[in-house]
């Protein structure tokens, strides 16, 4: 099923994020992790691509991707990363995710890596938009965007003027880097719309559970903190528990606030995590169910 069609059939879309099982690890994890998700009202599963993994490893994520269509009979999206391939490696990728009847590609270019060489003969994720487009294999192409704005672009506006890019080849949807600051993202939206681009935008969030990963994740995504936020990471760093109720907590509010404010999606990078995706998915079921005006269940 092409996701593009499920936006206009639903006022909210909610979809999870996992990652294939690190090289180290056997691939049952990650089927024990479906099967444990298994019933959550996810719209569509998507699967990271590892830009910077070798061969076998990339491999894994249409290999998983298919798997939750075909085992789990949920939508797939496969991520695909252009900066470490080169256009065979990419068109290889394509026939396989076609063959195995996935149609929902999240076009990305992937963090270059100073120390290698890129293979990629495309600069940026709309090249490889428009690359997937011009294969005729009817792929959706979805696009990431920035609420905090991406780390090589000097503001805000210039990372909008080239998100335009990612539209104008073909990019039906987005979906935005993990933020903890709701205010952020409607200031993003504010400017998007601004700039006239239109596509449904689903908001990308990822719960705080333990105090390791705040730093990682901060550093890597470029998120600021509110202090709400820093607040109960200090207040309960010494209580596992307890950091993990008010972390999802603190997520379960911010996807209800995005809900109130007519946010188009919710996507959980669920890192994962079976229990938050369970627990959050719990939590805001029924609103996205009253939301999207589906029958109620006794
Ligand atoms: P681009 O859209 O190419 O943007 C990169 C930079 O170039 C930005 O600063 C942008 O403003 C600028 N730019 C874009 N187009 C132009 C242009 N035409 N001219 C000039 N400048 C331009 N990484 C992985 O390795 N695997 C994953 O599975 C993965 N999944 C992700 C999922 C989501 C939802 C998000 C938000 C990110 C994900 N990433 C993943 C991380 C992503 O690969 C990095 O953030 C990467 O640095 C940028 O990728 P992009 O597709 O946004 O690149």
């Amino acid at each position: 099923m092409n996701i593009s069609n499920l936006f206009k059939a639903k006022k909210i879309i909610f979809s999870l994020e996992i990652f294939p099982p690190k090289k180290e690890s056997s691939v049952n994890v990650i089927y024990n992790t479906l099967l444990k998700m298994r019933g959550l009202p996810a719209d569509f599963i998507s699967v990271t691509y590892g830009a910077g993994g070798s061969e076998a490893q990339r491999q894994k994520t249409w290999e998983i991707a298919s798997l939750i269509r075909s085992t789990y009979h949920v939508e797939p999206v496969a991520h695909l990363t252009c900066v470490n391939s080169d256009e065979q490696e990419i068109i290889e990728t394509l026939q396989k995710l076609k063959e195995n009847q996935i149609q929902n590609v999240l076009a990305l270019r992937g963090d270059i890596n100073p120390d290698v060489t890129p293979k990629c003969i495309f600069r940026h994720a709309s090249d490889l938009a428009a690359f997937i487009r011009s294969q005729d294999l009817s792929f959706n192409v979805i696009g990431a965007c920035y609420p905090e704005c991406h780390f090589e672009s000097d503001n805000l506006d210039k990372d909008i003027e080239n998100l335009k890019f990612k539209i104008d080849n073909g990019v039906t949807h987005l979906i935005s880097q993990l933020f903890f600051d709701n205010n952020s993202f409607y200031r993003f939206l504010d400017k998007v719309h601004a700039a006239g681009i239109s596509v449904p935008i689903q908001a990308g969030l990822m719960p705080i559970v333990n105090k390791n990963q705040i730093e990682k994740i901060v550093t890597l995504s470029g998120a600021s903190v509110p202090a709400k936020l820093s607040g109960i990471l200090s207040r309960y760093s010494n209580n596992r528990n307890a950091l993990k109720d008010a972390g999802i907590l603190y997520a379960t509010e911010q996807i209800f606030d995005l809900i109130s404010h007519g946010v188009h999606g919710i996507h959980l990078y669920t890192m994962n995590n079976v229990e938050t995706a369970v627990r959050i998915s719990e939590n805001i079921q029924n609103i996205i169910s009253a939301e999207n005006n589906e029958p109620e269940y006794v």
